[in-house]
């Protein structure tokens, strides 16, 4: 099976998607981790050239697309080929939300982008952690150095999480919202709290 986990910078997907791979563990799958921007050689180093160069949104769009279809070919698809349980850290997603919500790009560039790079490869859940873009940007302070993108203002991260609430509203049945406002024990029980119930025992 196949699940991302969504939500802007600082919302905490990042520790939830370990909490959730020994989860999956302890009920005896075969967890695979991976991420995105990135996930393979190639597409790890188109990570370092957007995180780092200045571009335009659609050059942006483009790079991660180009990342995002050499790891659906060789890492997604061949995961699941295997009977793995693969967790994402971002997918497509995140492309409608920071390129489109963020960077303004339409839908009428990204959904046949994402067709042709995903061709039916789609996450079956996705839990998007949603706060507010101040409370992030307040947990990211005390955390890493921001890269070129995390540097953007609040504005351009209400947006992104627009862009996150306009996708869900469209897939109501596989992108679910957590409430990501509260502790690290709150937001993980929520999490589980909603693996429970996709996959009971
Ligand atoms: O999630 P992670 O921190 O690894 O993402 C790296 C950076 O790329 C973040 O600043 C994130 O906001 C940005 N990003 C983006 N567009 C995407 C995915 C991630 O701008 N489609």
């Amino acid at each position: 099976r196949f699940i991302s986990f969504e939500g802007i910078d600082g919302a905490g997907k990042s520790t939830h998607i370990q909490a959730a791979a020994d989860w999956f563990r302890a009920r005896g799958a075969d967890v695979q981790l991976s991420r995105e921007p990135g996930g393979t050689p190639l597409a790890e180093t188109l990570r370092d050239i957007v995180l780092r160069e200045p571009m335009g949104p659609l050059t942006e769009l483009l790079l991660m697309f180009a990342g995002r279809r050499d790891h659906v070919e060789t890492v997604i698809r061949p995961a699941l080929a295997a009977g793995k349980t693969l967790l994402c850290d971002r997918f497509t997603d995140a492309s409608f939300a920071y390129q489109g919500g963020g960077r303004g790009l339409p839908l009428s560039v990204l959904d046949p982008l994402a067709d042709w790079v995903q061709e039916g490869t789609e996450p079956e859940l996705t839990l998007w952690f949603d706060l507010p873009a101040s409370q992030a940007a307040a947990r990211r302070a005390s955390a890493r150095e921001a890269d070129r993108i995390e540097q953007q203002d609040l504005d351009f991260f209400e947006r992104v999480r627009a862009g996150y609430a306009a996708r869900a509203a469209q897939a109501p049945g596989r992108i679910v919202r957590i409430d990501a406002r509260g502790t690290v024990e709150q937001v993980g029980a929520a999490v589980l709290a909603v693996l429970a119930a996709r996959y009971p025992a």
